[in-house]
């Protein structure tokens, strides 16, 4: 489970698509700095909406396609202009052709019975996140890269929590700053969704600079020892870095209500930073489009990737009622990158 901050596009997508109508994030509302020993210190009163991603995901699905979540038992009903929506799993998509002027050919993996088959398809929107195959096809070059530091991630249910350190937490984004390194904590909804105190859960991040030789090292999985490429899965991180990281979070020391936090995770696990920004978003004429982390992947802590799948979603809509051209809506989601950089 982890946190995603709702920017501006996404809450407008939401209040487009969005079927439901109760609340299903937590709201922060000012940023504040800890240090050690000394009281908070707000640095900036702002509005941050924060989810979960399970949350998120199980809203958006049950909205989608109907699906019903333990997060949402009851999908909203459908209406009279809905279209059918198919969710399909362990499928994959191994190549584009263009076979007619009009027409594209999608081919498609499927991991239960092995076999390819293909789909004709007016439009291809290549939605399918950092490592795109649809990218990789049309923009070989434009490749994630490294920018030089990671972080160290976990939650912490609230309940599990002093009173004190859920007093400091609950209403901010608090980050403490260390040298060239900072450790971050938010706080978003429970497994089932809830807001309410005590069920909430705390987000905790720690972000470090590692050379590229020390991530063989701390990319290996602590089963199997085989190196992840970008994220170590909850529960996979090797327990002996974890534990040397706990044991310099107690060294520095890191403030206590961090602290509190960081010797309280269970399952955590790391993500490695990168990025990369396309210089194309439409091919083949406007019958295959790039959007969201396909398009452009930016560094988590800037918390704008979500809002960025959002508008390029909600311009995709624009671009298929022939509101925008292809040029139009190519121009727009490239400056969209450039603006949020
Ligand atoms: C740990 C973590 C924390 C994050 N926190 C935040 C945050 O706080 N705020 C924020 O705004 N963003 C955050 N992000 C980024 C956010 O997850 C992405 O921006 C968002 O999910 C992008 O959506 P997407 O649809 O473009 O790509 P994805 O969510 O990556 O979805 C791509 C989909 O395509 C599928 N796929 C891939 N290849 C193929 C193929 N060949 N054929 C068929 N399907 C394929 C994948 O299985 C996946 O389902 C976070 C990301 C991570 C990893």
């Amino acid at each position: 489970m982890a946190g995603v901050c709702l920017g501006y596009d996404a809450e407008f997508y939401l209040s487009q698509h969005d079927r439901f109508l109760h609340d299903f994030a937590h709201r922060s509302n000012r940023m504040q700095t800890i240090t050690d020993g000394e009281p908070p210190r707000i640095f900036l009163n702002i509005l941050r909406i924060i989810t979960s991603w399970d949350t998120l995901y199980y809203r958006l699905r049950s909205c989608f396609d109907g699906y019903a979540s333990k997060v949402y038992p009851a999908p909203p009903p459908s209406t009279k202009t809905d279209g059918p929506a198919v969710y399909d799993f362990h499928k994959q998509v191994v190549n584009i052709t263009r076979t007619s002027k009009d027409e594209m050919t999608v081919s498609v993996l499927n991991h239960d019975t092995s076999e390819i088959s293909n789909i004709e398809a007016d439009l291809v929107i290549g939605a399918d996140g950092p490592d795109s195959f649809v990218r990789s096809k049309y923009l070989p070059n434009v490749k994630r890269k490294y920018v030089g530091y990671i972080a160290w991630r976990g939650t912490v249910p609230e309940s599990e929590v002093s009173m004190s350190t859920r007093a400091i937490f609950t209403r901010s984004v608090s980050l403490q700053l260390l040298h060239l390194q900072h450790c971050i904590m938010y706080t978003i909804p429970g497994p089932s969704g809830s807001l309410e105190p005590g069920e909430r859960v705390f987000n905790f991040l720690w972000y470090t600079n590692e050379s590229e030789e020390a991530l063989e090292q701390i990319m290996m999985d602590e089963f199997d020892s085989h190196r992840h490429h970008n994220i170590v899965p909850a529960g996979h991180v090797r327990k002996d870095l974890w534990k040397a990281r706990v044991d310099a979070g107690k060294r520095m020391p890191l403030a206590a209500p961090f602290l509190e936090i960081l010797v309280k995770i269970q399952r955590p696990f790391i993500q490695v930073v990168t990025e990369f920004c396309s210089p194309h978003a439409a091919f083949e004429e406007g019958r295959v489009l790039l959007i969201g982390d396909a398009l452009s992947l930016y560094r988590p802590h800037t918390a704008f990737s979500g809002t960025q799948a959002a508008f390029d979603a909600l311009k995709v809509e624009q671009y298929v009622d022939r509101k925008i051209s292809c040029q139009e809506w190519e121009e727009n989601v490239l400056s969209y990158v450039i603006f949020l950089r």
